[in-house]
């Protein structure tokens, strides 16, 4: 057992690895997954991981606390692993030196979720549970839905009635039972917690089960092979760009940093960058005001994966922005939708709420929080094909012509 216990994020209370726990029993703090990195360190080696032929997130089950439920053809082994990307088109017009993008639109549902719903998954196994249930503003859903499908276990997912329509259709296609809340994303997290109570489920909710972290990190340490170890001259002062609803990507990714600080595999933590709507930006109003209360806002963006009213994983969010001396960033919906076409000439194609990220890097430029010269990665989280509505606001319509050479011609040049 790599699991050493679970620390509370507010009081630093210990419990132990066996039980199956949310958050705090007494304060209702997030839970972290402590590992005892003494006895990993003895066991596992950077040499190991690179020679690893596996090309997902179970490449790193040595620094998972589950095990990798197997099922070599199905989704679960398509998990992670994404590509990096440059574009040199956006470098110049940035201004910088170094531009990557991690697109995680390859992932089997589309979205970065895929990451914690495989390991929450993998541990609804381990201790046999029957029943998942996740609440979600579609993407989380999606991937429990998808991947639930391929262990063949049955899945109930709670989203509000206004989700994306490719959501709700992926959440159908994949059989779950959808039960569609006439309310926001909070009402449905607030209800599948009571239904966790009541019926004894299995809760994968984002900011409440603590192994969606332990999914996320996989994210931190693939940026760790594929560019630090092999792009980066040692050192580099690498910039992570990443958009923050709940709080729980960017709490992933800090902890996977961590856990590879922890076993002395990186010197130095990248400073992270927490970007949010404006209209939607909680952790952002806390990170502003210097304090780590962080009050409810009433969201109104239209990128739906980051419009959370209270965000669940908040405070350890806030902390992995201050310690790793990064900072947050509040963007315009206008400014995120504009976003989508200019990551478009990259080749990539972002969902709004993956799209804040860009928008965040160009506001961080323009407000010089980060030197142009240094590395910076963005995250892309989830597929444009999840919102195409939205998309389709940020660029012109296409001319409809009748099929002549003289029509096109005319419309053409
Ligand atoms: C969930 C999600 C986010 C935000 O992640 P949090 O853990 O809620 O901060 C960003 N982008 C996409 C596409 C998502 O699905
Ligand atoms: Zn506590």
């Amino acid at each position: 057992m790599i699991i050493k216990n679970y620390t509370c994020a507010v009081c630093g209370k210990e419990y132990p690895p066996e039980q199956t726990l949310y958050t705090c029993p007494d304060d209702g703090g997030n839970l972290s997954v402590i590992l005892d990195y003494a006895a990993l360190s003895k066991k596992v080696s950077p040499k190991d991981i690179s020679e690893s032929r596996e090309t997902s997130i179970w490449r790193y089950q040595a620094l998972l606390p589950v095990t990798d439920p197997g099922m070599q053809f199905t989704p679960l082994h398509k998990v992670g692993y994404t590509p990096i990307y440059q574009s040199a088109r956006l470098s110049s017009a940035l201004g910088l030196k170094q531009l990557w993008f991690k697109d995680e639109s390859g992932n089997p549902s589309a979205s970065f979720k895929d990451r914690a719903s495989a390991v929450a998954l993998a541990r609804a196994k381990e201790i046999g549970a029957e029943v998942i249930v996740a609440a979600s503003t579609g993407n989380a859903g999606a991937a429990t839905a998808c991947l639930a499908a391929a262990m063949n276990m049955p899945a109930i997912i709670l989203a509000p009635h206004n989700a994306p329509p490719a959501k709700i259709a992926q959440l159908l296609i994949f059989g779950a039972r959808v039960i569609l809340v006439d309310g926001s994303y909070d009402d449905a997290f607030d209800l599948s917690i009571a239904a966790t109570q009541a019926f004894g489920w299995y809760n994968r909710n984002t900011g409440y089960n603590p192994f969606t972290t332990e999914g996320k990190k996989t994210a931190a340490f693939e940026i760790w092979e594929q560019l630090i170890l092999k792009q980066l001259p040692e050192n580099a002062p690498l910039n992570l760009f990443i958009p923050v609803g709940d709080g729980n990507i960017i709490s992933g990714i800090y902890k996977g940093f961590y856990d590879l600080y922890q076993l002395g595999w990186i010197k130095k933590m990248p400073r992270l960058f927490g970007v949010q709507s404006q209209g939607s930006a909680a952790i952002a109003n806390a990170f502003a005001a210097g304090t780590e209360t962080i009050s409810a806002v009433k969201a109104t963006t239209l990128a739906d994966s980051i419009s959370v009213n209270y965000p669940r994983d908040g405070l350890r969010a806030l902390r992995a922005v201050r310690e790793s001396g990064g900072a947050y960033i509040t963007v315009p919906d206008e400014a995120i939708l504009q976003a989508i076409p200019k990551l478009g000439k990259a080749g990539i194609f972002a969902e709004p709420a993956a799209a804040a990220a860009y928008a965040g890097l160009e506001s961080a430029l323009t407000q010089q929080l980060i030197n142009p010269a240094d590395p910076i990665l963005v995250v892309i989280t989830g597929s444009g094909l999840k919102d195409v509505n939205a998309c389709m606001r940020s660029i012109p319509q296409a001319p409809i012509i009748e099929p002549t050479l003289q029509a096109l011609e005319k419309v053409i040049f």
